[in-house]
């Protein structure tokens, strides 16, 4: 399909881009520009983040999930699991979980597919306990729980002496890679991606101008206001973060759900690599909007503690005692037991993970069924 159209907001960026001599180039989005699969083509009206009207805005509510109960697929909606349970062979045989209605109930089954993300993982697994099973279900290596990572972000936001219609249109519009790759002369391995993220609507320019102080309360609050809205695009550099042992997710030791099941705890550490990074995209990020003409800049880094990409807390790999599962996506420790979701990364790419979620889903579903007749050899 052909990309989101950049707008003025990506043209002004681009020609910031193009005088640095940096490149970029249309960013691929999540989004319809034309009809397909039933589904209706982006119209351009912005705030995709309240919802789309049109269903050009792919989540998996309107691509997958159709599919898939047509055919025969039922979806248990508003259930907890607590636990995956274990035979007397070591294999999963079902999951111990919560209705709607908080009554417990036990679901038998051949094969287990775990699919609760970077921090739901890990939590499942480690409420998973048994006496062939200690320490957690598929925790040979001691891994799951280890080598969080999510995305440090920085933001870096101009002002512009003219409309930019950044409101117009789907959030992210041109992308760089410009300092994505290692460059040891930066004092930081890896890198990030810059995305162009157009501009704010009403509410999101009123909390910028108020939390960074540039829209005073009382007097002089609808001029400044006016000054803002319509006027600032930006991008985001979103940072690679390195797996580290020491960020991790484990079992609160006291906090416990509604059901009485011991939440997830979180600790994690921004790295001194990460901080580097985030200081460079804020950086060059500056040059580029001084490029493109920006009159004020308003950065943020990183952006809150980061925590909404979550990875690396059950990683894939080859071998055992530094994975929790092969290069397919099955537990190492228990052969009917797959995970699909954000903790299977071993890295955490300077990019968005949810395509990357969603391609290994894919991969680790072809690969069970080439292997079907042996998949528990
Ligand atoms: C504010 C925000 C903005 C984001 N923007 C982007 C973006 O622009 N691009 C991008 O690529 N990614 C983005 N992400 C990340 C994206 O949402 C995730 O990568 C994606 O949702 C992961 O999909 P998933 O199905 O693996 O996990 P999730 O969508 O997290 O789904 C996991 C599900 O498991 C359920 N679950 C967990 N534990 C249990 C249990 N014990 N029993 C039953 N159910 C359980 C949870 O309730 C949840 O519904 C964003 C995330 C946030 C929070
Ligand atoms: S701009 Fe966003 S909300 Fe509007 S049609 Fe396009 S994807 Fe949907």
């Amino acid at each position: 399909m052909p990309p989101v159209p950049m707008g003025k907001s990506g043209q002004t960026l681009a020609k910031g881009f193009n005088q640095l001599g940096w490149h970029w180039w249309p960013s691929d989005t999540a989004i319809a520009t034309q009809q397909y699969d039933g589904r209706d083509r982006c119209i351009n009206l912005g705030a995709c983040g309240s919802g789309c009207a049109q269903g050009a805005k792919a989540s998996t509510d309107i691509t997958y999930w159709p599919h898939a109960v047509r055919a025969g697929v039922e979806v248990r909606t508003r259930c907890r699991v607590r636990e995956i349970t274990v035979n007397d062979e070591g294999m999963a045989s079902g999951v111990a979980y919560y209705d709607e209605e908080g009554v417990e109930r036990f679901q038998a089954a051949q094969v287990v597919i775990v699919a609760c993300n970077g921090v739901g993982t890990p939590r499942l697994l480690l409420n998973s306990t048994s006496g062939k099973f200690p320490n957690g279900l598929a925790n040979s290596s001691g891994l799951v729980g280890k080598n969080l990572m999510f995305h440090p972000y920085a933001s870096i936001q101009g002002v512009f002496d003219e409309p930019m219609d950044g409101y117009k249109g789907p959030g992210v519009c041109i992308w760089s890679q410009e300092f994505y790759e290692t460059d040891a002369e930066r004092g930081f391995v890896r890198g990030y991606t810059y995305e162009i993220n157009r501009g704010r609507g009403p509410v999101a320019t009123a909390l910028t101008g108020m939390f960074s102080g540039r829209i005073p309360r009382g007097e002089g609050h609808h001029e400044a206001y006016r000054r803002l809205f319509n006027r600032i695009t930006g991008m985001v550099g979103i940072c690679e973060d390195l797996p580290e042992e020491h960020n991790t997710v484990t079992l609160d030791p006291d906090l416990k759900d509604a059901h009485g099941i011991p939440a997830p705890k979180i600790d994690y550490t921004l790295s001194e690599n990460s901080r580097r990074m985030l200081d460079h995209a804020v950086a060059r990020g500056t040059e580029v909007l001084r490029a493109a003409g920006a009159v004020d800049i308003i950065t943020e880094a990183p952006i809150g503690v980061g925590g909404w990409h979550l990875m690396g807390t059950a990683r894939m790999g080859t071998d055992p005692q530094r994975s929790v599962v092969n290069e397919w996506g099955r537990a190492h420790d228990v052969r009917n037991l797959f995970i699909v979701d954000g903790s299977i990364f071993v890295t955490s790419a300077g990019v968005n993970p949810t395509r990357t979620i969603q391609a290994l889903a894919l991969y680790v579903a072809d690969s069970m069924k080439k292997r079907l007749a042996n998949l528990f050899d």
